[in-house]
């Protein structure tokens, strides 16, 4: 129901920003490799079909998505690139999946016996990435598993190899050496799989970190997320390219309250006011994604100054002090994440805050608000 549109939080997309850090990437990897642009998740909060809609003509090669319904969304909205289901299917979905001509990560034979079974159903073929676990320790055939596994999908002549994926563990940080023995791994196991003669048309292992910085691993694919939002995938490897925040929150001061020192302010009484004070209640709270973990710790902009955070952050509510900001009066705007003057909140000051990181910022954020796309 709070998605509905209101008057008191706005969240915006701003599209030309995403079009802008696709084209940075684009310009970044060079034409001879693909762009998987990635959308899960409602393209981490920022809508998956208005994002898909903006990537498709600015030259995404491929989407990937987390669930076979995504996909399906996709093609409903009449998006004919090609589309990987990053998590594969349950056999319950292969039916779907094939009608819709998603391709599906491979990492089990059960998902390969009810892709093969609907593909001769609907006489199609369906294109498979087998997935190959180097050291991510979450999905995917072991090295070993791989050779057997490629050899029992002789028996389902409907599935067509398309590519070997692959996922990084720790190319965000400044230590790659963990990086570099997952690429090699990789690298190795798709030579001994082209050299058994199958042909491999898509690899892939690389995301937004290992794409700003292991260019060794772009193969002929990346697979790219946060970048594509606008922001680093970590703090410990700033972006050797320019990015642009897409989303922000802003909301409107719904309350000011002039309090003598001494007061608690929110739930629990963590805050007392020391001085004089001028407190703003703000409409946002956890419902809208804005974390409780933020609660004495993060800042909204308000005039363009930074206003902290004062108690706790409530379902709805979040009071801020503006005692040291002048002239703040009811009904003006305060952002809680982009731009406001010369400041800015970004998805890594919030994530700071709360403990977590720009991606579930984005998620939390995005997925709880209604979205205004400029
Ligand atoms: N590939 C896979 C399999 C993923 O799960 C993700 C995101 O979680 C990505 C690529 C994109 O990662 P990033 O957002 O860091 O670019």
């Amino acid at each position: 129901r709070f998605r509905l549109p209101n008057r008191m939080v706005e969240l915006t997309v701003d599209l030309a920003a995403l079009q802008y850090n696709f084209r940075q990437l684009r310009q970044y990897c060079g034409q001879k490799v693909k762009i998987l642009a990635v959308i899960k998740a409602d393209a981490y909060g920022h809508g998956l079909l208005p994002v898909a809609q903006v990537l498709a003509p600015a030259g995404a090669d491929y989407f990937g998505v987390a669930y076979c319904s995504e996909g399906v969304s996709l093609r409903q909205a009449g998006i004919t690139l090609p589309i990987l289901l990053l998590m594969g299917v349950l056999p319950e979905e292969a039916a779907e999946a094939v009608a819709h001509d998603l391709e599906v990560t491979l990492f089990c034979r059960e998902m390969a016996a009810a892709l093969a079974a609907q593909a001769r159903q609907q006489s199609k073929k369906v294109k498979v990435h087998v997935k190959i676990d180097t050291g991510m320790g979450r999905l995917g055939l072991l090295p070993t598993e791989l050779m057997p596994f490629l050899e029992s999908l002789g028996e389902f002549p409907e599935l067509e190899l398309a590519g070997l994926i692959s996922h990084f563990a720790a190319s965000d940080c400044c230590d790659r050496s963990y990086t570099h023995q997952q690429l090699a791994d990789f690298e190795r196991l798709l030579k001994g799989v082209r050299g058994r003669g199958w042909a491999v048309p898509a690899s892939h292992i690389a995301n937004s970190a290992a794409v700003l910085h292991v260019h060794q691993a772009h193969l002929n694919m990346v697979r790219a997320g946060i970048t594509l939002y606008g922001s680093p995938p970590s703090l410990e490897t700033p972006s050797p390219i320019p990015l642009k925040p897409v989303m922000s929150l802003r909301t409107r001061v719904l309350q000011l309250q002039e309090l003598p020192p001494g007061c608690s302010i929110s739930y629990g009484r963590t805050y007392f006011t020391d001085k004089p004070s001028l407190i703003a209640a703000l409409p946002v709270g956890y419902c809208n994604g804005y974390s409780r973990l933020m609660s004495n710790r993060g800042c909204v902009l308000l005039h363009g100054q930074r206003a902290p955070i004062r108690g706790r952050v409530c379902m709805n509510l979040t009071m801020v002090d503006v005692t040291e900001i002048p002239g703040v009066k009811k009904g003006d705007m305060a952002t809680l994440l982009g731009e406001d003057g010369s400041d800015r909140l970004t998805g890594d000051d919030l994530a700071a805050w709360a403990e977590t990181i720009s991606y579930e910022i984005y998620c939390m954020m995005g997925n709880s608000n209604y979205r205004r796309y400029i």
